[in-house]
């Protein structure tokens, strides 16, 4: 697990390979979109976040456990992103936009990424 942030781009780069061979053009990192998604298809109305588990509280994953110091502290800070996510999701979809969430655990199988991807794409289109 890795405390520093912003240096998982691992996962963010297996997306964006994944979806430039689906065919799909994007825009990065959107500043005006609520949240900055990390993929941006701006025809389909459509974003992809690819999040990490420590930072964004997958639930249930083993990759989001708390370090056993200072727990009340990241406990605080790591509620405050959740919190901050639901906030930015309910936005996007108050303009009009549909999100899909990847999380980090779920991109190290390309086959299982592309299926994730390719059913949030081709949806309603
Ligand atoms: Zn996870």
């Amino acid at each position: 697990m890795s405390l520093v942030k912003g240096k998982g781009t691992k996962p963010e780069l297996a997306v964006r390979r994944v979806t430039y061979a689906l065919g799909y053009r994007y825009r990065l990192h959107k500043r005006e979109l609520p949240g900055r998604p990390d993929l941006v298809f701006a025809r389909l109305k459509k974003v992809i976040f690819v999040h990490g588990c420590f930072w964004h509280r997958h639930s249930g994953c083993p990759r989001c456990r708390l370090p056993k110091t200072r727990k009340h502290f990241w406990g605080m800070k790591l509620e405050g992103n959740r919190l901050r996510d639901l906030k930015n999701q309910r936005l996007l979809r108050e303009q009009g936009w549909s999100f899909l969430l990847i999380w980090e655990c779920q991109t190290e199988d390309a086959t299982v990424l592309e299926g994730i991807i390719r059913s949030f794409l081709e949806d309603g289109t």
